[in-house]
């Protein structure tokens, strides 16, 4: 099977936005087994949109359209395609009591426009949109399959996951099982971890090894295909095994996890407590542990002691530690851990002091951080970064160090 993808939107075509859709489906597709061919963009124009979907029907047998699929007047994918294919559009149930409910519980009015939403093509398979009003479609018609999804990224990513993925398998016809797995490492560039497994890559075949860099870390995919899940699932547990035994020490999780959830995962599990002390980071850290629900029990709290003022008077650092070492020090970062478990009660410190950068500080270049991490009664360890980014930048993987190496210290 060969597909096209059809992004429909004139903010497209102006520059507004980028077509990311059209990556992620050929990201997924290729896993599927299908072979992407053309991206085509296409504002919303009906007759533009009509000749794109012809010149597609010549050369793929799936098109897969996204965007257009709202409730205002420059939103025609559906009906261009009705019309082009010769098929009415008909109110789904329950793609109307999904809107109406919406429009319940948030007190808002529904408009005519809404109800326009629930139209679906006569005979489709309809994709339910759990993140959203417009759901997709998915409709066979003489030598050809079409896939309607909306255009916002987070409703058409997981519509695609959940329900138009299983979908476009059906048709295939090797009844083969995709099953994909993601392996998440941070402290190890690309190119370091691509060498490590090189040979391993060279010689994939089923399953294969996609490694990406992402951000400020790296992830592989491991995608394996067999007529039975739990070969295929075997497969990927021993290509895990065997790139682990080389890069393992980097690895911190799996899929859609991140380094912030797995530190909370291991502080809840070892029912400990933590406070920071952040400088650089300006409460970078604490802020992203409160995003994440269950924090509560974890995270007693802390301060951003952005000043030498507030790094002595709040986190009691002592004078003469900035006199003589200055705020950019390991002395410095010792302190703030340990004073800040110690004031408040908490089995671990974490402290972050630095240059953020751009300029130098303390005639210390930007980029040069320490952490400090006090772990009740065992001694304290400082970790020195000399990052290049940035200054946000700089700042994000500060905070990614420390859950990292925090994990370390709880884990060994
Ligand atoms: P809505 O119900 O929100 O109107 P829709 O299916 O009609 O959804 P569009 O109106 O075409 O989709 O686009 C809505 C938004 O989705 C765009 O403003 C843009 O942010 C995002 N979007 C649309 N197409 C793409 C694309 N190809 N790549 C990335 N983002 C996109």
């Amino acid at each position: 099977m060969n597909a096209e993808i059809i992004a429909v939107g004139t903010e497209l075509l102006l520059g507004q936005i980028v077509n990311s859709n059209a990556q992620f489906l050929s990201r997924e597709l290729a896993e599927l087994g299908v072979h992407v061919y053309y991206h085509t963009v296409v504002g919303d124009n009906p007759r533009r949109l009509e000749k794109a979907i012809s010149a597609a029907e010549e050369r793929a047998d799936l098109i897969i359209f996204t965007g257009g699929l709202g409730p205002t007047k420059d939103d025609l994918t559906k009906e261009v395609i009705a019309k082009h294919i010769g098929k009415q559009l008909v109110e789904d149930t329950h793609a109307m009591e999904a809107i109406t409910s919406y429009f319940q519980k948030t007190g808002r009015k529904m408009s005519e426009n809404n109800k326009k939403q629930a139209l679906v093509l006569e005979g489709a398979i309809v994709l339910p949109n759990e993140h959203g009003m417009a759901p997709g479609m998915f409709v066979k018609q003489a030598h050809h399959l079409y896939m309607l999804l909306p255009g916002p990224p987070h409703e058409m990513q997981p519509m695609l996951r959940k329900y138009g993925a299983p979908t476009i398998l059906d048709q295939l016809e090797s009844r083969e099982r995709i099953e994909s797995r993601v392996l998440r490492y941070f402290g190890i560039g690309e190119s370091q971890l691509e060498m490590e497994i090189e040979d391993l890559i060279d010689a994939q075949t089923n399953p294969t090894i996609a490694p990406l860099a992402g951000d400020n870390e790296v992830t592989i995919r491991i995608t394996a295909r067999d007529r039975s899940q739990e070969r295929a699932t075997q497969l990927i547990d021993e290509m895990e095994s065997k790139i682990n035994n080389r890069v393992g020490e980097f690895f911190y999780g799996y899929d859609q996890t991140t380094i912030m959830k797995e530190l909370l995962t291991v502080l809840d599990k070892k029912k400990l407590t933590i406070a920071a002390a952040e400088s650089l980071t300006g409460g970078m850290f604490q802020s992203e542990m409160t995003g994440i629900t269950g924090v509560s029990t974890m995270l007693i709290g802390g301060v951003v002691c952005y000043s030498s003022q507030s790094k002595i008077k709040l986190c009691h650092v002592k004078e003469e530690t900035i006199e003589k070492h200055g705020v950019v020090s390991e002395q410095c970062a010792i302190e703030l851990a340990e004073n800040i478990r110690m004031i408040l009660g908490t089995n671990i410190g974490i402290s972050f002091t630095g240059v953020a950068g751009p300029d130098s500080l303390e005639g210390h270049p930007a980029g040069l951080v320490w952490i400090g991490i006090s772990f009740d009664d065992r001694p304290t360890k400082t970790y020195q970064l000399n990052l290049s980014g940035s200054r946000i930048g700089n700042q994000k993987r500060t905070v990614r160090y420390g859950c990292h190496y925090l994990l370390k210290e709880l884990t060994n």
